[in-house]
């Protein structure tokens, strides 16, 4: 088990020679990338004779797929209308993550919208629940939920509440966004001792194997007082995280966790620098 990585989404360079994404695959492959990382964020608009082409292109050219669920998905919410839609939009972000050939799909955590934190947590764990049954009632349990820690402050979705999150079910996987949480603290999630920690609370809290195939993103990303503000590329030399820290980590420990990079505009080509970069980690690992 070796890390994979891949872009969300379609890079500025991939745009400028193609439409569509029936493309990207191949294209990443030649790239030398391993995964890709589908977008419906802004809802699931993918029709099934599209994702179906494109999940047979992703095939062809050996590159694991995901899918970035809708972002107005509101997990902290309680009202049962709501429930009820997270639970649809949750649905349809796995039934177009089936057609694609992926196995996981991506959600964010709610904002408080002046609730605690429990409550918010609470909520969490019961629109999460209901989720999972649907899921399983549709036969596409086999789609993995990725719970993604959050850059805002005051919204669900620390290292800590991402971690409880998942231990209420084993099918749950925890997408640690490494840009979010360090924006989110204020630059602290930069070193090889801070990320060290963190790999440390997921082997204590979800057991080896969740440990070693989390889920993540990694991208640099500007940071104010109430945390993210916004998705910069590798370029930047002001804000962090720099992924050297982890690559060290990940080679160390052997860790397999797959890296989806959400650089603005750059994220093939990052992505691409944090494999070189593992890869180095190898070497001089192996000296
Ligand atoms: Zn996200």
């Amino acid at each position: 088990m070796t890390p994979l990585f891949g872009p969300a989404g379609n890079c500025d360079s991939f745009t400028k020679q193609y439409k569509s994404s029936v493309h990207a695959p191949a294209w990443l492959r030649d790239m030398g990338l391993d995964c890709y990382e589908y977008q419906c964020g802004r809802g699931v608009n993918v029709g099934k004779d599209t994702a179906r082409a494109i999940g047979l292109a992703a095939k062809e050219a050996g590159i694991v797929m995901s899918l970035h669920a809708p972002y107005f998905i509101n997990l902290s919410g309680d009202d049962p209308q709501r429930v009820e839609k997270n639970v649809e939009y949750i649905l349809q972000a796995a039934r177009a993550c089936a057609w694609l050939g992926g196995d996981r799909i991506v959600v964010h955590c709610g904002g408080l919208s002046g609730m605690e934190r429990e409550t918010a947590m609470a909520h969490t764990l019961y629109n999460l629940r209901e989720a999972l049954r649907a899921l399983e009632q549709e036969k596409l349990d086999h789609i993995r939920l990725c719970v993604e820690t959050m850059g805002k402050i005051n919204v669900l979705g620390d290292g800590g509440e991402v971690c409880r999150i998942c231990q209420s079910d084993e099918r749950l996987l925890p997408c640690i966004d490494f840009g979010h949480l360090n924006a989110r603290t204020g630059g602290h999630m930069s070193t090889e001792e801070e990320m060290a920690a963190l790999l440390d609370l997921l082997w204590n809290t979800l057991g080896e194997a969740r440990a070693r195939a989390f889920h993540a993103h990694f991208s640099k990303i500007e940071y104010g007082k109430g945390g993210e503000v916004r998705h910069l590329t590798f370029d930047d030399a002001v804000f962090g995280p720099e992924f050297i820290p982890l690559a060290r980590l990940l080679t160390k420990r052997r860790l397999a966790p797959r890296i989806i990079c959400e650089s603005a505009g750059t994220q093939a080509e990052d992505a691409l620098l944090m494999k070189q970069q593992f890869e180095q980690a190898i070497q001089e690992e192996q000296l």
